[in-house]
């Protein structure tokens, strides 16, 4: 099934084969409930609690090759909701810093990545927005929930010669946005498609309840 995935990935134009086989080995159903168990390796995006959700295949895939990932690269990921996408980064060489506001998601994605061999990803409950100031600043950032700007924050923590990955735009719908820092201290931007993803809030969520 899961080679299966990687043809779809591929006929979607995915080509990164560094990508394509961190996805065709990483088991997907580890991450969702068991009761989508037989759907995990279509390219579909499922519940995860909180009113969240792991996104498609084929955007984590998207994200992860535009973020164009080395071996030993810094990473900070905004959202870990299920740890799937921080396991992907993960196996494809990058060291990951992830953050999740919602507190009940952090500690299931923890324990979780912790369980399955993934214990080196520092996964932390806060906001997103504010970065990881004591860690960075980072090699590349992902951001996999839609925001409305980009935060100038996470700019700030990006290194010179680094990549951020983004969606903005409202509710429904977000363009894939590319930051690139160059080795000048100078940013470009530059934009990849349309694609909806759940909401990048501010505040964590015992702020917000
Ligand atoms: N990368 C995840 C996708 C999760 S969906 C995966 O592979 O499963 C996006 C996640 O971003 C949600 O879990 C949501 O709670 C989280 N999120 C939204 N706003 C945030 C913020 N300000 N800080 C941290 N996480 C945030």
């Amino acid at each position: 099934m899961r080679r299966q995935l990687v043809d779809i990935l591929r006929h979607k134009g995915i080509q990164d084969e560094r990508v394509l086989q961190a996805i065709g080995r990483l088991p997907r159903h580890w991450f969702l409930d068991p009761a989508f168990s037989d759907w995990a390796y279509r390219n579909l995006p499922f519940a995860i609690g909180c009113g969240q959700t792991i996104s498609h295949p084929h955007t984590v895939a998207f994200q992860t090759e535009l973020l164009r990932v080395s071996p030993r690269d810094k990473i900070l990921e905004i959202g870990t909701g299920s740890g799937y996408q921080s396991a992907v980064l993960q196996m494809m060489g990058g060291r990951v810093w992830t953050i999740e506001r919602h507190h009940a998601l952090h500690l299931e994605s923890r324990a979780l990545l912790e369980d399955l061999g993934f214990g080196q990803i520092r996964c932390r409950h806060g906001d997103g927005y504010l970065g990881w100031p004591t860690e960075g600043p980072f090699d590349k950032i992902l951001v996999t929930a839609g925001a409305d700007h980009v935060p100038a924050r996470l700019v700030d923590q990006l290194k010179w010669g680094g990549r951020m990955v983004i969606p903005v735009g409202d509710d429904t719908s977000q363009e894939m946005i590319v930051i690139d820092k160059d080795r000048y201290g100078a940013v470009r931007k530059s934009r990849h498609g349309a694609f909806a993803f759940v909401p990048f809030l501010s505040g964590t969520d015992s702020q917000s309840r």
